[in-house]
């Protein structure tokens, strides 16, 4: 347990007590159980989705993560960095000493203000970022209003995603397919552009893609490839920045429970079984993405640049 596990907070304790009992990332613990198999209900919540609605809780690092000063002094910006993944990367980050900046939809606010909360706690500035990624003047007012808020910026996690699975392409609304590569795709690279103006040697940029880049579902044709877009982009930007002393990487997700899943981005009768055919046997819980971030965030990964680091329980990958 660390001084961090016991903090209490405005959120609700008693679905909390499971992670509660959480030993932190760094003890010595066997990865198959150090999360329990969950087996979702059949759910439904409206996109975009809240994890303070979300059916069990997950755990995005509150009562687990211990900092190490990994990232003192940085300043983020991480899209959809109010749930899921992109909170724990932002509860991981502000634990190893960096302010952080925020982007959500206008509808996540109660989980963004929880995660201000967290950043808060562990004594770095919060920035919220309220808005909508398939606007282009959003993308990059969110990259200006990130830096004023935060006197500068040395990290950029491309993380917001939209997920929604459709049994054919002939029942894929037109709507759906934009939407879901303004968000995926085109949010990335207006964003990115927007904050290489601001960048200085030694910052690093984060995007996170998916295992279905390679193992694309056939009810994902959409999103599936959005994510090997989000790869391709990845290496040609690595290769394009490294000079300037900008590393660019990514992180490759397996089934991590997140509001992501219970807004339709799973067939309802797969969510009680969401993640169990991983090696581990389990779904990966949001802070256990945390970890490869703050690596690739780090200058300690100093020579690590267009890769795509895989985080999903033990799925081969090419
Ligand atoms: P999540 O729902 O917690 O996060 C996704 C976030 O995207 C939302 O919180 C929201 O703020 C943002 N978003 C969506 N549409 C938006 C829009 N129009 N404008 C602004 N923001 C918008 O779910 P998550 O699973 O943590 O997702 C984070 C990333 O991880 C996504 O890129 C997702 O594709 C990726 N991923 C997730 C999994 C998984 O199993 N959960 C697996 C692989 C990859
Ligand atoms: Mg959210």
């Amino acid at each position: 347990m660390t001084d961090q596990s016991t903090s209490t907070g405005s959120g609700d304790a008693s679905a909390d007590d499971a992670n509660r009992e959480t030993t932190d990332q760094l003890a010595f613990q066997n990865p198959v159980t150090r999360y329990p198999v969950i087996e979702p209900p059949e759910q439904d919540q409206p996109e975009p989705g809240l994890d303070a609605k979300l059916l069990p809780k997950s755990d995005r690092g509150e009562f687990s993560y211990r900092g190490t000063g990994r990232l003192e002094g940085r300043r983020a910006l991480i899209t959809g960095g109010d749930s899921g993944i992109g909170a724990a990367v932002a509860i991981a980050f502000a634990r190893e000493g960096a302010d952080v900046a925020i982007t959500y939809l206008p509808a996540e606010e109660p989980d963004a203000q929880e995660i201000k909360r967290i950043v808060e706690e562990a004594g770095r500035t919060a920035v919220l970022l309220p808005g909508d990624l398939t606007d282009k003047a959003f993308c990059e007012s969110s990259v200006a209003d990130a830096v004023a808020g935060l006197g500068g910026l040395d990290i950029l996690v491309n993380n917001a995603g939209k997920q929604i699975a459709q049994k054919s392409l002939a029942e894929l609304p037109d709507e759906q397919l934009v939407q879901t590569y303004e968000v995926n795709v085109f949010a990335m690279f207006r964003i990115t552009k927007a904050a290489l103006a601001h960048l200085q040697p030694g910052s690093t940029i984060i995007n996170t893609t998916s295992i279905v880049a390679y193992m694309a579902p056939e009810v994902l044709v959409d999103y599936a490839s959005t994510k090997a877009a989000i790869n391709s982009f990845t290496k040609s930007m690595g290769q394009q920045l490294a000079p300037k002393g900008i590393r660019v990487n990514a992180v490759a997700p397996g089934p991590i429970w997140t509001p992501l899943q219970p807004t339709d981005g799973q067939p309802k009768e797969e969510l009680p079984t969401f993640g169990q055919s991983t090696p581990l046997g389990r779904a990966g819980q949001p802070t256990e993405l945390a970890p490869a971030y703050v690596f690739l965030a780090s200058p300690e990964s100093s020579y690590v640049i267009g890769e795509t680091l895989n985080v999903n329980g033990g799925m081969p990958t090419p």
